[in-house]
């Protein structure tokens, strides 16, 4: 391949990052520079200049869509066939590993993901187990202080608390959590990394072999990298190898899932890499990355940089207030509609909002115009509780062992197997250290329970007994669609919901069993020697939902900001821009968060490559009342020149339907007030008018009040 095409695709201060010889480099740019490409790039440069082996790169990213495009740039730049290089997310290349090495990690070769939600059943579980009371321990939280832990590579024995402390306590749970795991072979998202964490830096041979190995590696999106992810790329790196990272820090945007922006700075401290700027943007339009470089200007704190384009001058942003979150959701899909009208394709528009329930409503009204779309995150096919049904017949008939699967399945179809039972083969279990696959045959074969229980239970274990037995050497989707008939999961649907429900669960099992049967398993995990069904099942948990529409190519790109990062599109819409919604009412208080809000902003803009649509309606049902809303801080931001003004009964905009109430006397969203006996506080939501108008406030020190505004009393400032 002529090696001077490779470079000649690059500008000079992108060429000098694809070409450093020496030592490990530290790219560092804003939005749309070709960070991405550079180090697309520089895999192909040292594959084809440097005649380092596929095999010796080691390609990190955030996202399975991300890596999925990566590894099909670099196929096509050196035309070779992509599929056994290691390109993935950090979680997918740590399971990879992980396949590998189960043994030594002491984990069943057949060990199972634990995803976010079969995480929190367990939790649940055993908090109820450990018969201490769920509103003192909420799952949800000690699954936060779980993974928290987890993620900065702490296990129980090293968390310090005082005897019998509530910290104690839910250590202890963290602790009978880990037990669980480890007996049912079940690994979740964070144990993925602590254990590939824990394997290289206690396994000389093994680290010693990886830092040899892996000759370069890659890492993009770097400033979104978590305490434990830093901890690996330093034991991945070794005397010989080089690391390349490319990173922005206006884009950190996981904080609050414990990413650490000040990986960049340790990266540069801890190994001297030579650092590369890029200050040209090639995404976006000038006045998109204008007013994109406007709005993170109000941050404190940047590492700081200068972007710029050659780019048109392009369209202004164009700026639509809604009445209510219907007519935004029209407005947007009218201007979809347009824009396919005028030949382009629905995959150029993304509509991107803060939160996933927005979704809905978009969805709706593009169902109801008959355009395709394709949602990523919300609640993801593999996530949708018919699918989680039927794959949990799946990783049984895979592994008996699976505890969650257990679970959730015994008495799904009910099958007469009570709590009481359920119990019992639990107390069962922990007491002999069994799975409760095993505790419960132990149990029937003792005569142990009533009869009507065994008999129940026995029916159980020899539908899963029999499933593995006779579908041992069938293809995946021949399995899955037995278990799904044999189980009687469709009448069970059936028997329980509308028919509309029951449908679209049973069309919901049918897109799995074609999914199944489509699946082509990943060349790198048939070599790890996994079988197809452990490769699917780790797959639907790692990916849940990527699949999704891709019947259609051409739709249309439904996400939360969060999933967009890294991503591009010609037309973009930013819904839901309202104070609350987005800065998130969480983040207003405290100012890290909110700053972490606003990059989530600067994310969004910067999408964009010549079109962008804002929205925000006036009224919006949250948390099942209407409130009022006030446009988002974020849209003050942007200088007025840039931005167009689209406001009902305009010529782009549908007409008007219902019109928001009035704020109630005088008083907005967003200002301060004074109480007698609550103090200062914040104006959050206003309701109704007149005498009947409700106001709610977030007071300093007493949290937020609801209170009859005619009775308030409440006087302005503070
Ligand atoms: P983000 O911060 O959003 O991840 P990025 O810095 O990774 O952005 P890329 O996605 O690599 O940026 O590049 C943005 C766009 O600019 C892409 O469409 C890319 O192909 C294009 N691009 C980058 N560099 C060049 C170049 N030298 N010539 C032409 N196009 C380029
Ligand atoms: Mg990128």
């Amino acid at each position: 391949m002529d090696v001077s095409h490779l470079l000649d695709e690059l500008n000079d201060p992108q060429r000098e990052a694809v070409t450093v010889d020496d030592g490990h480099v530290l790219v560092l740019a804003g939005a749309g520079s070709g960070k991405t490409r550079v180090l697309v790039h520089r895999m192909a440069w040292l594959i084809q200049v440097h005649h380092v082996s596929p095999m010796s790169l080691l390609a990190v990213t955030f996202t399975n869509k991300a890596a999925g495009e990566m590894r099909g740039c670099v196929g096509q730049l050196l035309n070779l066939r992509p599929e056994g290089l290691w390109i993935g997310t950090f979680h997918g290349i740590c399971h990879r590993l992980l396949r590998m090495h189960s043994a030594e990690v002491g984990l069943p070769d057949t060990f199972q993901i634990l995803d976010s939600d079969d995480q929190y059943r367990l939790i649940r579980r055993v908090i109820r187990d450990m018969e201490l009371d769920e509103g003192e321990f909420p799952p949800r939280q000690i699954q936060g202080f779980i993974n928290h832990h987890k993620d900065e590579g702490r296990r129980p024995d090293g968390i310090e608390c005082f005897d019998h402390s509530f910290q104690a306590q839910q250590v202890a749970i963290y602790r009978q959590y880990q037990d669980y795991c480890e007996r049912s072979g079940l690994v979740d998202f964070a144990e993925l990394l602590l254990r590939t964490l824990e394997l290289l830096r206690d396994n000389d041979a093994r680290r010693t072999h990886y830092q040899e190995r892996f000759s370069h590696i890659l890492i993009d999106e770097f400033q979104d990298t978590n305490t434990l992810q830093y901890a690996l790329v330093r034991l991945l790196s070794g005397p010989q190898n080089r690391l390349f990272v490319v990173g922005d820090d206006d884009q950190s945007i996981y904080g609050w899932r414990g990413a650490k922006v000040e990986n960049v700075s340790h990266f540069d401290r801890d190994f001297s890499p030579q650092v590369v700027r890029l200050e040209q943007n090639y995404r976006s339009t000038e006045t998109i990355l204008e007013a994109a470089n406007r709005v993170i200007d109000h941050n404190a704190e940047r590492m700081g940089k200068n972007l710029w384009t050659e780019g048109d001058r392009g369209e202004p942003i164009r700026l639509f207030a809604a009445w209510s979150a219907e007519e935004e959701a029209e407005f947007v899909i009218a201007r979809i509609q347009d824009w396919i009208e005028q030949g382009n394709k629905a995959s150029e528009v993304a509509v991107l909002y803060r939160s996933n329930a927005q979704s809905r409503l978009f969805e709706q009204a593009l169902l109801r115009e008959d355009i395709p779309y394709r949602v990523y995150g919300g609640l993801r096919f593999f996530e949708r509780a018919e699918v989680k049904d039927a794959m949990a017949y799946l990783r049984l008939m895979h592994n008996v062992n699976d505890d969650a699967a257990f679970e959730r399945v015994v008495n799904l179809p009910a099958r007469g197997i009570g709590q009481r039972t359920v119990a019992l083969v639990r107390d069962h279990a922990r007491a002999n250290a069994l799975s409760l696959f095993q505790a419960a045959r132990e149990l029937v074969e003792r005569n142990a329970m009533s009869a009507r229980a065994a008999n129940a239970m026995r029916v159980f274990l020899t539908l899963i007994h029999e499933l593995t037995e006779t579908h041992r050497d069938s293809d995946l989707g021949e399995a899955l669609d037995a278990a799904i008939k044999r189980a009687e999961l469709q009448a069970w649907y059936e028997s329980r919901e509308p028919p509309d429900r029951a449908e679209a669960r049973s069309e919901n099992l049918a897109e799995l069993v074609r999914a199944a049967d489509s699946f082509d398993q990943p060349f790198e995990d048939e070599q790890a020697g996994l079988s197809p069904t452990a490769s699917f099942l780790a797959q639907a948990a790692l990916e849940a939902g990527e699949h999704q529409g891709e019947r259609w190519e051409d739709c249309v790109q439904l996400m939360t900001l969060h999933s967009a990062k890294g991503l591009e599109f010609p037309l973009v819409f930013m819904a839901g821009m309202e104070e609350g919604l987005f800065p998130h009412q969480k983040s207003i208080e405290e100012p890290g968060r909110l700053a972490e809000e606003r990059r989530l902003c600067y994310v969004g803009m910067t999408r964009a490559m010549q079109q962008l649509y804002i929205t925000h309606a006036e009224s919006r049902m949250l948390h099942g009342q209407t409130g009022i809303s006030r446009p988002s801080r974020f849209l003050a931001e942007i200088p007025a020149e840039l931005t167009e003004d689209l406001r009902p009964g305009t010529k782009a905009a549908p007409t008007a339907v219902g019109r928001a109430p009035e704020p109630a006397d005088g008083l907005r969203l967003g200002e301060r007030v004074r109480h007698t006996r609550f103090g200062s506080g914040t104006v959050i939501n206003i309701e109704g008018q007149g005498p009947n108008a409700r106001i709610q406030v977030n007071f300093e020190s007493a949290g937020s009040k609801w209170l009859v505004l005619a009775y308030a009393n409440l006087e302005p400032g503070g």
